[in-house]
């Protein structure tokens, strides 16, 4: 099967589920496959991609992709795609792969198979599964007979593993000058310099248990002990004791990390939905009835205002040996 997988970059620097999405197409395909890298003197990242798998890295380089547009991203991978005819394209199911894949989609007239947390190849046609439900069940699904089969890959899920492909062959796709009919002006980072749990490999997120505000520092002791990012139910961010970006679940983040340790939170359905598939999901709570034990892979039933500071000095402790 021939692959063709987008490659996202912001400030110069490649997001990792991009990686993950060239690093399973490889494998998929067996070899090495094609990437496009759009974005503005980001010619110098496409060595990097044949790490990961790519053999042939088209990059698109114009003053207009410097920042996402939908137009210009979509109208590269378009172009590349016809330039190569692949069967699949693969896209990271990041905010902005979730933009542009059914973008792409409705250009060439075929379905989306997205989201997946798992992607096989059966009688040369993807077949994938992804959550339904919050998380309840799981939906495998496939492209039907579309010519071009376009999938998402959940972030967090697939290894990024180094498939040295060695260096790709780097072609500048030549495309029209792009006149996108809406342009993002300006972005602006919000003022925390903090890793985003969308992109954090392990995450200490506090719920209503914590009492109030004043306690976060009690949570971002074992926090910083574990090297995590910071997370929160939505019941904290509705009662604004901490911002919405650091909210988890159906109405926040869907993060996929190695360890999830949810402090004081129940687990409703609706923050299952966001960290549910987590690999190793730790429960701290006073209730030994609350839901989240029902998915946690280890739990511990006390008062969080006992066990994590208990636990941040251990985790410090044998950090140390
Ligand atoms: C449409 C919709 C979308 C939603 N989207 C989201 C979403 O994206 N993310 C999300 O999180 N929620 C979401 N919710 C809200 C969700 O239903 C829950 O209300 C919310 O997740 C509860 O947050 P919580 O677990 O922090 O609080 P609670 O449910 O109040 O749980 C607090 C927990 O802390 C425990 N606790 C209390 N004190 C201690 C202590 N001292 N030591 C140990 N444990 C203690 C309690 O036993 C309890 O289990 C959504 C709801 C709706 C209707």
């Amino acid at each position: 099967m021939k692959f063709l997988v987008f490659i996202e970059q912001r400030d110069g620097k490649i997001r990792k589920a991009s990686l993950e999405a060239l690093s399973l197409a490889s494998k998929l395909a067996g070899g090495s496959v094609v990437a496009v890298l759009p974005g503005k003197g980001v010619a110098g990242l496409a060595g990097g991609l044949g790490k990961y798998g790519a053999g042939v890295v088209y990059v698109a380089d114009q003053d207009i992709l410097a920042l996402y547009s939908a137009k210009g991203y979509v109208g590269a991978l378009d172009a590349a795609a016809t330039k190569e005819s692949p069967d699949a394209v693969l896209i990271a199911a990041t905010a902005m792969g979730k933009d542009m894949a059914p973008r792409l989609a409705a250009r060439r007239d075929v379905s989306v198979l997205a989201d997946v947390m798992d992607l096989r190849v059966e009688s040369g046609r993807l077949v994938g599964s992804r959550p339904v439900y919050s998380g309840k069940a799981r939906a495998e699904a496939d492209c039907g007979n579309a010519a071009l089969q376009v999938v998402t890959t959940r972030p967090n899920v697939f290894p990024a593993e180094p498939r040295g492909a060695g260096q790709p062959r780097v072609e500048t796709l030549d495309l029209p000058t792009i006149a996108p009919r809406a342009k993002v002006l300006k972005v602006e980072a919000s003022e925390s310099k903090e890793l985003d749990v969308s992109e954090a490999d392990i995450i200490v997120s506090g719920g209503r248990g914590i009492k109030g505000p004043e306690n976060w520092p009690m949570i971002r002791e074992l926090q910083q002990a574990l090297g995590a990012a910071l997370g929160a139910s939505r019941a904290v961010v509705d009662a604004g004791w901490i911002d919405h970006q650091y909210q988890v679940g159906q109405t926040g983040k869907v993060v996929s990390p190695t360890l999830y340790v949810a402090c004081g939170i129940s687990g409703a359905i609706q923050h299952l939905a966001g960290m549910g598939t987590s690999k190793v999901i730790v429960a701290l709570n006073k209730d030994s009835e609350a839901p989240i034990f029902k998915v946690a892979t280890y739990g511990i039933v006390g008062d969080i205002f006992q066990i994590v500071p208990e636990v941040a000095k251990a985790v410090r402790e044998l950090k140390k040996e």
